[in-house]
């Protein structure tokens, strides 16, 4: 008689990395913007050549600084309307330096951990150094043309190293911390934790009976929440006001189940279900 081993419904890669897959999709679409709008004089200072372009057309320095105020204008606007409705959804779905800052926290946690070696040390300096340099060039390309930093008849040539080196030492900074630099330094984070914000939507626990208490889903919250109980919570660092609405605990919570073949129990609610205290303050699932 052949023997089955026990089967469930097969969960699918998409499924299991869904909102991963969705995120990483929106925040690469941002930064393909980043490079392609000043890329193709569809909107772009030029320091260097003292001219500037409005879709494709040579205009004054002057002319040219006003689209760029209106975007960085839009750009404030987007942060404050999404924050007021949806919460921190900007570091998790949009900010390049979000996503610069959780592939370099890959790279840390590889590299940059209390067993690692020197070399191990030495190739995150130099990859943080690389990523840098890559982060600055995304901003300097709105304000010059690259190719200055290798004229050096230009007068610009000075002046700009000096702003693309001050640029990567201030990214590298921030991109050696990782993901520290979104829970603690960012002042467009830090804004959006103490303006007024609601968070529609909220992930947290919605099926307690099944959670098994493996934690995946708080090892893989870039946020170090625990997302189970983080939403109902008031505070600046371990609450939902830190939250940046990325979902990684839905995704981790349904690979860890589907594992298991048990359903999943992180979700998104509009409203929360009620919790005891002792639940919200960390007791372990068991006593309740
Ligand atoms: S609680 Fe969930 S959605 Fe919020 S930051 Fe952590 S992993 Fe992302
Ligand atoms: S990943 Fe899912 S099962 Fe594991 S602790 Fe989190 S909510 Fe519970």
């Amino acid at each position: 008689m052949q023997v089955t081993a026990q089967s469930c419904p097969q969960t699918s890669f998409f499924e299991k990395n869904k909102f991963t897959i969705l995120r990483n999709v929106a925040y690469l679409f941002v930064i393909a913007l980043l490079v392609i709008v000043p890329m193709f004089n569809i909107v772009r200072i030029d320091i260097a050549r003292n001219e500037a372009f409005i879709l494709g057309k040579p205009v004054s320095l002057a002319e040219g600084l006003a689209p760029v105020i209106f975007a960085i204008g839009i750009f404030a606007i987007l942060v404050i309307v999404l924050n007021l409705l949806l919460g921190r959804v900007f570091c998790g779905w949009i900010c390049p330096g979000g996503w610069f800052a959780e592939i370099q926290e890959k790279f840390r946690k590889m590299w940059w951990n209390l067993k690692s070696n020197s070399a191990q040390r030495l190739s995150y300096i130099l990859f943080t150094v690389f990523t840098s340099i890559l982060f600055a060039f995304l901003f300097l390309n709105w304000i010059t043309d690259l190719r200055v930093l290798v004229y050096k008849t230009n007068p610009s040539f000075i002046p700009m190293w000096l702003v693309f080196l001050g640029m990567t030492g201030m990214f590298y900074f921030e991109l050696f911390i990782g993901k520290r630099w979104c829970r603690v330094f960012c002042p467009t984070g830090i804004y959006q934790k103490i303006t007024p914000c609601y968070h529609i939507y909220k992930p947290t626990l919605v099926n307690p009976d099944v959670c098994t208490d493996c934690r995946e889903c708080v090892k893989n919250c870039p946020m170090a929440l625990d997302p189970r109980r983080m939403a109902y919570i008031q505070d600046f660092y371990k609450g939902i006001a830190a939250c940046i609405e990325c979902y990684n605990c839905i995704d981790s919570c349904v690979k860890a189940q589907s594992e298991k073949c048990l359903p999943v129990a992180m979700g998104v609610v509009k409203e929360l279900p009620p919790r005891d205290q002792d639940f919200i303050s960390g007791k372990p699932l068991s006593k309740h």
